[in-house]
């Protein structure tokens, strides 16, 4: 917890926001709460202290309110406020809003992490997407902006057929895209090798919407749920029948949870992570701010599993990729050695694995 000069301690960005969004959850549809969750985001996005920032933003009717909690010294007199403010009602923290990091979070974990986990040693930039599925940016200035980033690999990975909602690539999508690949690497690949990954659509029973005569074309098959991602019915066949097809080489963020909307999906985690160790298909700790999927805690699991892992922007936009930022902090707290994790790795060493199917590590 940070603390003030007088010696008092400061609400943290991340109370702020669960104040705010406990709040947001006793109003019926309608706009207010739309104000109380846009401050609840907002002060999880802050870059600094994020009171003045909610309190400068917020609309008339909410400023009062947010003044109260802003003039909240610890957590407890924040969880009084909260009660008070919504009449006496108890909030019950939502389950869909446990272990995210907030952007300060973000940087006091990376402020005391090992050198080599920073995100500025990171080679890789892994799983963005462009304009040929729901990404706004084009493949050459998706990839210029990794390069600037200083990147000396990159993979893009758009979605594929399977996710209609995201119009992804249908093969011919994928034939197209990887001309646009091989004519950056001719001109641009001492500077910045392209990798042409796809994001496959591990459906309900399982298998993936690629064949495989397809996957084999690619760099990079990464299998992930978009699906069917209710906490119901534990789902670990589902998860180890994708981590088990051939090609598949990255399990991307395996629950499918989202901030606020849902938890993902239930599964016996340690034999889905000992799957992929045996299997060397890589975890991808996703960054993007709303997933930070697989937690902390998850990451962890599958660290003692023996799993190694892949870092995730998921950017659908430039100004995304520094989400892998969140990947690292995620990895930091988790303790994962630098060695097992792919971005930190040499693009020789890289292009290696990736030729090697077999291998477990780079
Ligand atoms: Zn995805
Ligand atoms: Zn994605």
């Amino acid at each position: 917890m940070m603390r003030t000069p007088a010696g008092r301690a400061a609400l943290s960005n991340r109370a702020l926001a669960e104040a705010l969004f406990a709040l947001a959850d006793q109003e019926s549809p309608g706009d207010r709460r739309v104000d109380l969750l846009k401050a609840g985001y907002r002060a999880l996005d802050a870059r600094g202290p994020a009171g003045r920032e909610v309190l400068g933003s917020a609309p008339g009717w909410l400023r009062p309110l947010v003044a109260q909690l802003v003039a909240c010294h610890g957590e407890g007199a924040l969880t009084a406020a909260v009660e008070r403010l919504g009449a006496g009602r108890k909030a019950g923290r939502r389950p869909a809003r446990e272990r995210f990091l907030s952007r300060t979070d973000v940087e006091s974990i990376l402020a005391s992490a090992p050198e080599e986990l920073l995100p500025q040693r990171m080679r890789g930039a892994f799983h963005w997407h462009t304009r040929d599925s729901d990404g706004r940016g084009t493949l050459e200035g998706m990839a210029r902006a990794c390069r600037r980033r200083g990147a000396s690999w990159a993979v893009v990975s758009d979605h594929s057929r399977g996710l209609e909602v995201a119009s992804g690539l249908d093969r011919e999508g994928v034939l197209l895209q990887r001309h646009k690949v091989r004519r950056w690497n001719d001109t641009h690949g001492e500077d910045l090798l392209l990798l042409q990954g796809l994001e496959v659509e591990i459906l309900e029973d399982g298998t993936v919407d690629v064949p495989r005569v397809e996957r084999n074309e690619l760099d990079l098959v990464i299998a992930a749920v978009h699906r069917r991602l209710e906490p119901g019915p534990d789902q670990t066949e589902r998860l180890l029948r994708a981590v088990e097809t051939p090609g598949v080489r990255v399990l991307a963020h395996p629950r499918g949870r989202l901030f606020h909307r849902r938890q993902g999906i239930r599964a016996r985690w340690e034999t889905v992570f000992a799957a992929c160790a045996e299997r060397g298909v890589l975890v991808e700790v996703n960054g993007f701010p709303r997933r930070q999927d697989p937690d902390w805690e998850l990451t962890r699991l599958a660290s003692e599993a023996g799993c190694s892992f892949v870092l995730a922007s998921d950017a659908h936009a430039v100004a995304h990729l520094e989400y892998d930022a969140f990947a690292c902090a995620i990895v930091a707290r988790a303790g994962v050695p630098a060695g097992r994790i792919l971005n930190f790795a040499q693009r020789e060493a890289v292009e290696d694995w990736i030729g090697n199917p077999g291998a477990g590590v780079w």
